[in-house]
């Protein structure tokens, strides 16, 4: 039996991750007993001997083969520290990842990603719409380094973005697609087996397309990209994983290749995150499960009843998807659970939706996601700004949409809060009437 079969398994049965959280990767004997891993809050590491030090750094910057079973020895925090190659060994499980990095932030681990992988000349294709910073660097920094970037989008059928992929392979520059499902803020999918066999068939021996996914909204608990066939998994552990809004942070997993590759250009580029932040992503991680099916159980109950009120036009939830939708097919394969994300649409176009939002008591107006408060903002003026409205209302964005994040509270509290912010829609003077809105 290996190491990690004895760590992960008692007897036959392999233990599922949320049993794993509070103990893989850890020996407490290294740390006195504690039962707890410490935060190793130091910059730097004493060898033994001047020999070991030796040693590390051929491994570190692969100046000779590694031996079996050598990992790279502590050096120094920027390339390795305790707190994180334990939260690193324990983000892997959830997905059946080989290997993970883990970053200071989402935007470090999507940024070292793709200068990992992306060289001038090369092509990067993504998934509309994407995170705003996401968005940001493929359309404006990385064409300043001779990196070519395209997108389609999340609404158009599998078979027009297996056609897309195609074309952009046809010139051997295409490099790297990105995707990001379901899309934020309008909850679309985009099917990752089909774009995964897609980018196999279009890569030939000498340029493998990769492809990474962004699972921030449905990872690591209800959705397993590379299962599906991707190369690579994103998260900003920010969001669900850290969980309580108080830490930035973000991780990419994948293949022991990929990953050691990644991690040599976050040596270099020193994207990497801190051991504090490492220690509170561990704390994290032990309530993640309970936090997202907590989520996502409410979010349903919000998400029914938003439907069925009067001042709401729409509502965006892949638990509504039934079949013959455009999304369900690729819902059922992909998707454990519909989590914790809502979007909707209120009457009254941007009015609306601010007086809504200006009236929440219990939910939080504020960016970002995945805490155990919700939250609630305004993607076309907010998150999403940075893209014209044209291009907005193509995606799906619209002028009265709200994007909640379904916390911990009781749900029909938040009912409580979300009726009496709405019903002050009625004393309005809103500018259109039910359904001409967006
Ligand atoms: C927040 C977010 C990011 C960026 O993560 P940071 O931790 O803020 O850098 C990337 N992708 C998605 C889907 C996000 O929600």
């Amino acid at each position: 039996m290996s190491e990690k079969d004895r760590a992960v398994k008692i007897g036959d049965r392999r233990l599922s991750p949320e049993s794993l959280m509070m103990s893989y990767g850890y020996d407490p004997a290294l740390s006195e007993g504690a039962i707890k891993c410490p935060i190793f809050q130091t910059s730097t590491f004493v060898f033994k001997s001047a020999e070991e030090g030796k040693a590390f750094f051929e491994v570190a910057y692969g100046l000779r083969e590694r031996k079996i079973d050598e990992s790279l020895g502590l050096i120094y925090s920027r390339l390795n520290n305790p707190d994180l190659e334990i939260l690193e060994d324990r983000l892997t499980l959830w997905d059946d990842a080989e290997a993970a990095a883990v970053f200071e932030s989402g935007m470090g681990a999507i940024s070292t990603t793709a200068y990992t992988f992306l060289r001038p000349g090369d092509r990067l294709l993504y998934s509309e719409p994407v995170y705003g910073g996401t968005q940001y660097l493929f359309n404006h920094i990385l064409p300043e380094f001779g990196i070519e970037t395209a997108s389609f989008r999340a609404t158009e059928p599998t078979a027009r973005v297996e056609a897309i992929i195609e074309e952009a392979a046809a010139d051997g520059k295409l490099r790297l697609i990105h995707l990001e499902t379901p899309a934020n803020p309008t909850n679309h999918l985009v099917d990752i087996e089909a774009v995964s066999r897609a980018a196999k068939a279009a890569s030939s021996d000498d340029r493998k397309i990769l492809v990474a996914v962004d699972n921030t909204f449905l990872g690591p608990v209800f959705q397993h990209p590379l299962k599906l066939g991707a190369d690579l998994v994103i998260y900003s552990l920010t969001k669900y994983v850290g969980g309580h809004s108080d830490v930035i942070a973000g991780a990419t997993l994948g293949s022991e290749e990929l990953v050691a590759r990644i991690k040599e250009t976050r040596t270099f580029f020193g994207s990497m995150a801190g051991p504090w932040s490492g220690w509170l992503l561990m704390r994290s991680l032990e309530t993640l499960k309970l936090r997202m099916t907590a989520q996502a159980e409410s979010a349903r109950i919000i998400a029914d009843w938003l439907l069925e009120h009067p001042l709401v036009e729409r509502v965006y939830y892949p638990g509504h998807l039934k079949e013959g939708d455009d999304d369900y097919e690729a819902y059922r394969r992909q998707c454990l659970s519909p989590g914790g994300m809502v979007s909707f649409d209120v009457v009254g176009g941007e009015k609306g939706a601010f007086h809504v939002l200006n009236h929440l008591r219990l939910v939080k107006l504020a960016v970002s996601l995945g805490g155990t408060e919700s939250l609630a903002q305004h993607p076309a003026s907010m998150t999403h700004s940075d893209i014209p409205p044209e291009d907005q209302r193509d995606m799906g964005i619209t002028e009265s949409m709200i994007r909640l994040s379904v916390g911990v509270e009781d749900p029909d509290d938040l009912i409580a809060d979300l009726e009496q912010a709405l019903a002050g829609l009625l004393s309005i003077d809103v500018p259109d009437s039910p359904g001409e809105s967006g």
